[in-house]
């Protein structure tokens, strides 16, 4: 069938799957060219179809050489019907990589139940024995709990209710978004979802059953950005989260012996979860456009790359005066953030085009799902029942 964009506000409930390849295809690429690093030999990746965490995979395959086993929530599609894009992603992964040699596996599953959990555990005993590194990068609405309960995220601010700018990427349409407070329980339950704690169970089940590494490395990732994004995010729900999150790696660090835990501050960047948080999205098109000018733009693959050979795997960990690494370092440079700033005080929907990168923000946007990628044909007839290797 042709695979056409269906954008339902922030999403796309469609997906391309040779535009997916061909992203993957890229990435890999970059990593190929950027070469080795001495680093984790066998990977387990929580969250391993988008954004960063499939970012990681790729970085950690091609970079280290290392076997990975993913953890994916995906949908396979039909004859008639496509996959979701991290299920293209992973498919096309898998493939690469088996053709280049490289041990990767898939396991399909809501990552915070304990039968995937089991399902990862068994799986690492019979092809890896142990793994060196868990990287831990989900972004979820909700999760269920051992108990049956289901939590769900909010993006509220905690304390007020803040006004600010915002923009409807699709119309270029700038205006003010109100947000306002999250209740306690709104609070205690985006902890629940977004926080450390299964992240923590995950690495105790992985030492229990004796498949983590002594020395493993565990990084889970997070944001804090500049002041005018901290009512909704740092000082945030999310924030209470993250903060949660910073928490959970110096306990699994203290507590679980062999492991140390990091959490790595990441740069701003468009993928399915942060198109979902008000006032994020203008904030990212500006930075884009600054970091552009600037020469100092990375998506994922740069960032997850550099996280790897430069601040685990290059000598020491490099963290700051908090414990935390900091990949945001480039996105936070006083430079970078005035000149935001600046344009932050006098966007309007009159001058946007030449304020902002939005065409980079859609085009980032699309590229999600497959779509704008070079070199694909979107009006010819495609095969969407594609199937994930390891899983077939
Ligand atoms: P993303 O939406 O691109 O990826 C999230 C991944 O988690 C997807 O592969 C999704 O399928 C998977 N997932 C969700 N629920 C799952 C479940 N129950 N079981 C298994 N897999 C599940 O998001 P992202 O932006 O790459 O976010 C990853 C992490 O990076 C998050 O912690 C996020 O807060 C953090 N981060 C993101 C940004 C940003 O700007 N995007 C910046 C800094 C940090």
């Amino acid at each position: 069938m042709t695979v056409k964009p269906k954008i339902r506000g922030f999403i796309c409930t469609t997906a391309h799957p040779d535009g997916c390849r061909a992203i993957v295809g890229s990435q890999i690429g970059y990593v190929k060219k950027a070469g080795k690093i001495n680093g984790p030999k066998k990977v387990l990746v929580i969250g391993a179809s988008m954004g960063y965490g499939l970012a990681s995979r790729i970085a950690a395959a091609y970079g280290c050489g290392a076997a990975t086993i993913g953890v994916i929530f995906d949908k396979p599609g039909s004859e008639t019907k496509t996959a979701s894009a991290g299920w293209y992603n992973t498919a096309a992964f898998e493939e690469f990589a088996h053709a280049d040699g490289l041990y990767a596996k898939t396991v399909n599953g809501d990552a915070f139940s304990s039968g995937i959990k089991e399902q990862v555990i068994e799986l690492i005993k019979k092809d890896l024995g142990k793994v060196d590194m868990v990287i831990y990068s989900l972004a979820a609405p909700r999760r269920t709990t051992s108990d049956g309960t289901v939590y769900s995220s909010v993006l509220k601010t905690t304390g007020k209710e803040f006004t600010n700018k915002t923009i409807d990427v699709r119309s270029g349409e700038i205006s003010e978004a109100t947000i306002s407070p999250a209740t306690e329980t709104e609070i205690f339950a985006t902890v629940k979802v977004m926080g450390g704690e299964d992240w923590k169970e995950w690495i105790g089940a992985l030492r229990s059953a004796d498949v983590i590494e002594d020395g493993a490395v565990t990084v889970a990732y997070s944001y804090i950005g500049p002041e005018m994004t901290h009512p909704i995010y740092k000082d945030g729900s999310i924030g209470r989260a993250k903060d949660h999150l910073a928490a959970t790696a110096k306990e699994i660090t203290r507590s679980i012996d062999g492991v140390n835990a990091y959490v790595s501050v990441n740069k701003a960047l468009v993928t399915q979860s942060s198109a979902a948080i008000p006032i994020v999205p203008l904030y990212i098109s500006i930075l884009y456009k600054v970091m552009k000018d600037m020469g100092l733009h990375e998506g994922c693959i740069e960032q997850m790359y550099r996280l790897l050979a430069e601040k685990i795997y290059g000598g020491t960990v490099k963290t700051d005066e908090n414990g935390l690494i900091r990949l945001d370092d480039l996105e936070m440079r006083d430079d970078v953030q005035e000149k935001v700033g600046e344009i932050w005080n006098s966007i309007s929907s009159g001058n946007i085009s030449e304020c902002a990168d939005l065409d980079g923000y859609r085009k980032d946007f699309n590229r999600l799902f497959g779509f704008d990628a070079d070199g694909i044909d979107y009006e010819a007839d495609t095969d969407t029942a594609v199937g994930i290797p390891s899983l077939t």
